[in-house]
């Protein structure tokens, strides 16, 4: 039998503008290294299939299957603030796309499989390590209940790739809602192609914001609807403790999926100003940067729909500004409803802002795990005595004082203990993708083509809010000397 996908595909419909036609380069001998299987399940694949040589040789790129239409998405893009107004898939190719098992329609994208028109300088491949890493994070994203892409699978190659040394080649299978990204529609509005823009614009709608169809002002709408989308997005990722690390225009999903997992990381110690990513020299998508840059993003998409709005451009500025001015809103409500649901807080009372902030600032005070506090927290919540929480803190006399008041405010709330602490549960993760384990899986993979401590990895991060006693080593933040504390886009 032979792997089916059942493609049904839209964008590469679209006028060729939009895209190059271009097929994945054959690699020499792919192997595959792991498959997703829930997720091929969802996409109405086989599993099985997929996992024979021929469905790794798809995988790989090396066999295009029945019904794909591979294309390199065109776009531009803000990098670091600065517009480069032809960027694209410079080593990714669409196969097509599938309706899941929900009906919604998904991209399968293979990242990794050689150049296309779009691959500058680059060699249009990927190295092991960040395909692990990006499979890894997206899928604890995933579990962890955030909007995201997803991998559907690794391979490696068979294929040395030269980076700063020649490091194992490898392909990823990201699954998306869309590839379509802020940077797609800077492309035709750089090019004062305003029906593209539109037929673009047409294409969101239908597909990742149906219910504007047929409304009296769906342009505006939209840019509403990506604002709110993105906005809720970036509360998610702060609530814990996620950097993107590279939040360019292209890397910024129309459809609010978290999406280009490259020098991502958890924080451990919570610091508002936490950088990780080597190349971000300025800090410019550190860790509590991060509304305010969905915000700059988003002002990017407004001016691109800007002649949609059939207005005089006047007015329409006008009209943009008001739509973005509702993302601190949006992002704040969000973001301080999960920290109340965070700190165990149900019902609402003035004051409690003020109480969850200094939690936090005493927690940035003393270097406290932001993860484990909070679970900690939630502990404390079901049991008075249970107060692992202050060993967080470096002075843990701050968390008492803290948790005397934090305690009197919840004796006003409804809530039985236990009620509470399932909720805070529910809510607070245990296990996080830290830094210090993904690399471990990496060398392990890359240095001794060992792949048991990634499979042990992705187990625990599919179930980050349980207890998992066996695997309770993998909740501790690094030790001194197991910190990491760069990472790299590893491009
Ligand atoms: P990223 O940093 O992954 O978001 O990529 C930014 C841009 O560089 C995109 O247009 C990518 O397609 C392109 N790019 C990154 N790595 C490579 C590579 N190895 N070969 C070709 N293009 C690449
Ligand atoms: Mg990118």
């Amino acid at each position: 039998m032979t792997v089916h996908f059942p493609f049904q595909n839209s964008y590469s419909a679209l006028p060729d503008s939009f895209f190059a036609r271009v097929a994945p380069t054959p690699v020499a001998a792919p192997r595959l290294i792991k498959l997703n299987r829930p997720l091929a399940v969802q996409l109405g694949l086989d599993p099985d299939l997929l996992e024979t040589p021929e469905g790794a040789e798809i995988l790989a790129g090396k066999t295009v299957p029945d019904g794909a239409d591979p294309i390199a998405m065109a776009y531009a893009g803000h990098q670091f603030g600065q517009f480069v107004p032809q960027l694209g898939d410079g080593r990714a190719i669409l196969l097509g796309e599938v309706i899941d098992r929900d009906g919604v329609r998904r991209d399968i994208q293979l990242k990794g499989s050689g150049p296309t028109p779009f691959s500058r300088r680059g060699d249009g491949r990927a190295a092991l390590g960040p395909v692990l890493r990006e499979y890894i994070v997206s899928e604890a994203m995933y579990a962890l209940g955030i909007p995201t892409t997803r991998s559907l699978a690794a391979v490696v190659t068979g294929e040395h790739v030269i980076r700063e040394t020649a490091l194992p080649g490898a392909v990823l299978t990201r699954v998306a809602a869309s590839h379509i990204r802020v940077g797609t529609f800077q492309f035709f509005a750089v090019r004062r192609d305003t029906d593209a823009i539109r037929r673009l614009a047409d294409h969101v709608i239908a597909r990742h914001y149906p219910e504007l169809l047929g409304t009296e002002r769906p342009y505006h709408a939209l840019l509403a609807g990506v604002v709110a989308r993105q906005a809720e997005l970036v509360a998610r990722w702060l609530l814990v403790g996620f950097i993107h690390g590279v939040m360019n225009t292209d890397n910024s999903s129309i459809s609010g999926e978290t999406i280009d997992y490259g020098p991502c990381a958890f924080m451990d110690a919570y610091n508002p100003a936490q950088v990780f990513s080597s190349i971000d020299e300025m800090g410019r998508y550190a860790y509590a940067n991060q509304p305010r840059i969905a915000l700059w993003n988003l002002t990017r998409l407004a001016e691109c729909l800007l002649p949609l709005f059939g207005e005089e451009q006047e007015k329409a500025v006008e009209q943009a500004q008001d739509i973005l001015g509702a993302f601190p809103e949006t992002f704040s409500k969000a973001y301080q409803a999960g920290l109340r649901k965070k700190v165990g807080l149900f019902t609402e009372r003035d004051g409690d802002e003020a109480l969850i902030q200094d939690l936090l600032d005493a927690m940035a005070k003393n270097q406290a795990d932001f993860t484990l506090t909070f679970r900690r927290l939630g502990d404390a919540a079901g049991d008075p005595a249970a107060d692992d929480a202050r060993a967080e803190f470096m002075d843990p006399a701050a968390f008492d004082e803290w948790a005397r008041r934090w305690r009197e405010r919840l004796a006003a709330e409804p809530q039985s203990a236990a009620e509470r602490q399932s909720a805070m549960n529910a809510v607070n993760p245990l296990f996080i993708p830290r830094n210090h384990r993904v690399e471990a899986v990496i060398q392990a993979a890359v240095n001794d083509d060992n792949y048991a401590p990634f499979e042990e990895l992705v187990k625990v991060l599919a179930k980050p809010y349980e207890d998992q006693p066996d695997y309770a080593a993998y909740a501790d933040p690094p030790l001194p000397d197991q910190r990491v504390l760069q990472t790299f886009c590893g491009t």
